[in-house]
């Protein structure tokens, strides 16, 4: 009697989810006024206020605004599993 090997294809159906923005460090010059080079080594955004109000674009470290900030987008990864669920035992 022959055996009969079926193989079951369990690929990861990978998902991108793209849309979430983070903001990284300041790039602000502080000393282009005079001619100089200084940023103010803030690491990352922070809101000072409440999204839709004035202080959601400023930075509650360093008190830029937010477009001064390195923009970041994050990709959100989901992994899914195609594998059929009917019994093979
Ligand atoms: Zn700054
Ligand atoms: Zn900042």
């Amino acid at each position: 009697m022959k055996k009969l090997l079926i193989l079951r294809r369990c690929e990861p159906i990978v998902r991108f989810s793209c849309c979430s923005v983070r903001y990284g460090e300041c790039r602000r010059n502080h000393a282009a006024s005079t001619g100089g080079y200084a940023i103010d080594g803030c690491r990352e955004f922070i809101a000072e206020g409440e999204e839709g109000t004035g202080g959601a674009l400023k930075c509650a470290a360093c008190g830029c605004h937010r477009s001064f900030h390195r923009r970041i987008q994050v990709y959100e990864v989901s992994w899914d599993y195609a594998s059929d669920t009917s019994s093979t035992e």
